[in-house]
C-alpha cells in the first residue's frame, strides 16, 4: 500500500487529471502531472507539473522518478509509454486494456470475441474493404473513426451504400467502423473500480441524455427496470474481469427498444457519466482511482441523493461568465468548473450537479436551471 504522503503520478492533466488529483491532494497524496500543455486543468494544480510529449522517455522516466505509482485520465495515451513505466513502477489501467479501448476497431472485436453484444459492425482498415462491402450492412449507419474521435466527433450519417466512399474519405481514409444507427430506448452507463486483487466496487448506473454527440445530462440512478440495471453492472462486472482490469473502467451502454443492453463503448478511466458521485455517493470515482493507484482498499459507493448533472460547454460563455449567482442560490446544485481559460464552443468547462433525495424535484431544477442559463 502506498501511504498518504506519498508521491502519484497521472498521464494527462485534463478535467479528469485534476479531480483525480483533487481527490489525491485531499487524501495527503502529492500528484505528479504529465502534460505538455502548460495551462492543462490537472497541471495547473499539480504538485508538479512535467510538460513533456507522452511518449517522452525523459519524461516517462522523470514521472517515475516522482512517482510510486502512476495512472492514467485519457485513452489516447500511447500505449507504449504505460508499457515503458511498468517495468518502473506499479501502472494502472494496465497498457493491454488502454490498448483495447482506446481503438473502436480492437474494441469491437475484443467484445465480440468474448460475447459481449456490441451494435452490428463491419470494419473498414482501407479502400480495399470498400470495394469489398459486407453484404450485411443495415443503413443508416454512422461511420467513425477508429482513433482519436471524441464526443460525437470523427463520425458520419450514412444513409445509403453510396455515400459510403464519400463518408470514408471525409473522414482522412482513416481506419473506421460502420454501425448501424439504432433506436435507442435509453443510454446508461456504469462504472465500476477494480484492484490488483480482483475485488470490484460498482457505482449506481447513470442515465445518460446526449445531445449533439455530447454529453449533455447524467440521471443517477436510471429510470430503468431493476433486471436491465442488474444486467448492465454484471455485463461491466464481466468485462473487468476479462480484461483482468485495474483502476476505474466506464462502459457505457445502448438500450433498444425491446430492452436488450448494447455496449457502446468503453473508457479506461473515471468517465463524466460518473461525476454525480462526487456530490451523490459515499465515494467519488476520484476517490476510487486514488484507491486503486495506491492499493487502498476500495468503498462499495452508497448513493445517498439523487443527482442530475449537467455539463457546462464553453457556448455558455459567449456573453461573459455565466450568472452563477441566479444558479448557487439552491442548496441543492454544486459547481465545479475546471479551470480552463478559454471558454470555446462545445469545450468542457465545468459541471453542476443537482442533488435532492426526490429524482423528479432535482430533474425539475435542472430544467429550471437550464432555462437560467440559456442552455439549450
Ligand atoms: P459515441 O461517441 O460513439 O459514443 O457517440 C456519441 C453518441 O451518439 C452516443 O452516445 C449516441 O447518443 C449516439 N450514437 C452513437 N452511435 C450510435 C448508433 N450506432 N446508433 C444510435 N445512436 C448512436
Amino acid at each position: 500500500m502506498i501511504q498518504p504522503g506519498s508521491w502519484l503520478g497521472i498521464l494527462g492533466g485534463g478535467q479528469l487529471g485534476r479531480m483525480f488529483t483533487q481527490a489525491a491532494q485531499s487524501m495527503g497524496y502529492r500528484v505528479a502531472v504529465l502534460d505538455p500543455d502548460p495551462s492543462s486543468p490537472g497541471g495547473r494544480i499539480s504538485d508538479s507539473h512535467l510538460m513533456t510529449e507522452y511518449d517522452d522517455l525523459d519524461g516517462l522516466k522523470e514521472l517515475a522518478r516522482f512517482s510510486s505509482a502512476v495512472t492514467t485520465e485519457f485513452e489516447n495515451i500511447p500505449a507504449d509509454s504505460l508499457r515503458f513505466l511498468s517495468d518502473l513502477l506499479s501502472v494502472s489501467p494496465q497498457a493491454e486494456a488502454v490498448e483495447v479501448a482506446q481503438d473502436r476497431i480492437r474494441e469491437k472485436t475484443f467484445l465480440d470475441k468474448h460475447g459481449f453484444r456490441v451494435v452490428p459492425y463491419a470494419i473498414f482498415n482501407d479502400a480495399n474493404d470498400l470495394a469489398s462491402l459486407p453484404q450485411n450492412l443495415v443503413y443508416p449507419g454512422l461511420l467513425k473513426v477508429s482513433r482519436f474521435g471524441y464526443d460525437g466527433k470523427g463520425q458520419i450519417l450514412i444513409k445509403d451504400f453510396t455515400e459510403l466512399k464519400a463518408g470514408f474519405e471525409k473522414l482522412g481514409s482513416v481506419p473506421c467502423v460502420f454501425e448501424q444507427f439504432l433506436p435507442l430506448e435509453a443510454e446508461v452507463s456504469v462504472i465500476v473500480a477494480r484492484d490488483q486483487m480482483g475485488d470490484t466496487a460498482v457505482f449506481p448506473v447513470a442515465e445518460n441524455q446526449h445531445c449533439n454527440g455530447i454529453l449533455d445530462l447524467t440521471i443517477a440512478p436510471a429510470r430503468v427496470a431493476d433486471p436491465i440495471v442488474s444486467e448492465a453492472k454484471q455485463i461491466a462486472l464481466s468485462l473487468g474481469e476479462v480484461l483482468q482490469y485495474e483502476g476505474v473502467l466506464c462502459v457505457e451502454f445502448f438500450i433498444l427498444s425491446d430492452g436488450g443492453l448494447v455496449i457502446n463503448e468503453i473508457a479506461p478511466r473515471p468517465h463524466n457519466s460518473g461525476h454525480f458521485s462526487m456530490d451523490a455517493c459515499s465515494v467519488s470515482q476520484f476517490e476510487q482511482q486514488v484507491r486503486v493507484t495506491s492499493g487502498l482498499p476500495l468503498i462499495k459507493p452508497r448513493q445517498h441523493t439523487s443527482a442530475v448533472m449537467i455539463n457546462l460547454l464553453g457556448d455558455l460563455w459567449e456573453n461573459g461568465e455565466p450568472p452563477w449567482g441566479r444558479v448557487l442560490n439552491d442548496d441543492r446544485v454544486r459547481l465545479h468548473l475546471y479551470g480552463k481559460d478559454d471558454a470555446r464552443p462545445g469545450r468542457k468547462m465545468g459541471h453542476l450537479t443537482i442533488i435532492d433525495k426526490n429524482l423528479d424535484e432535482a430533474l425539475i431544477l435542472s430544467q429550471q436551471i437550464k432555462t437560467v442559463l440559456g442552455k439549450k
